[in-house]
């Protein structure tokens, strides 16, 4: 089964969107494997990041990124990665569908609310560097036994 890796951003934690964008994705039907709030440091900011050095937002972004708590989490499921992108919607959220999470809360590009890895390098490759891998967990959803 697929698994992408989702943060909440600093303006998403600041503005109350966590139970929000959480739901979101519990509603449509993925299974919440990881789940941290966190300050992230410059180092972790830059890797993560890595591939936007030396453009001329890349500053702004780590300052931002590392200015706050981070609610980052993995997801999985079916076709997770792709369908959680088509969820957050385009990166400048003026740009963003109606309905989708940027285009329903997003003010501007720097303040776009969520991260979603881009593809199936990027979300192993993001899922590693903020997740140890007994921080993950498999469980069966169905074992409820006691729902009647
Ligand atoms: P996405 O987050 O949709 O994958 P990118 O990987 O292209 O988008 O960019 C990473 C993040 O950098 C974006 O989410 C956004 O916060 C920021 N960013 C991208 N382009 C710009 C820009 N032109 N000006 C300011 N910030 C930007
Ligand atoms: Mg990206």
């Amino acid at each position: 089964m697929e698994r992408t890796f989702i943060m909440v951003k600093p303006d998403g934690v600041q503005r109350g969107l966590v139970g929000e964008i959480i739901s979101r994705f519990e509603k449509r039907g993925f299974k919440l494997v990881g789940l941290k709030l966190m300050q992230i440091s410059r180092e972790l900011a830059e890797t993560h990041y890595g591939e936007h050095k030396g453009k001329p937002f890349f500053e702004g972004l780590v300052n931002f990124i590392t200015s706050g708590p981070v609610v980052a989490m993995v997801w999985e499921g079916k076709e997770v990665i792709a369908t959680a992108r088509e969820m957050m919607g385009a990166t400048n959220p003026l740009k963003a569908q109606p309905g989708t999470i940027r285009g329903t809360y997003g003010i501007d590009v720097g303040r776009n609310v969520i991260h979603g890895s881009d593809s199936p390098e990027s979300a192993q490759r993001e899922i590693a560097l903020f997740f140890k891998e007994e921080e993950l967990l498999s469980y069966d959803k169905t074992l409820d036994t006691w729902i009647y």
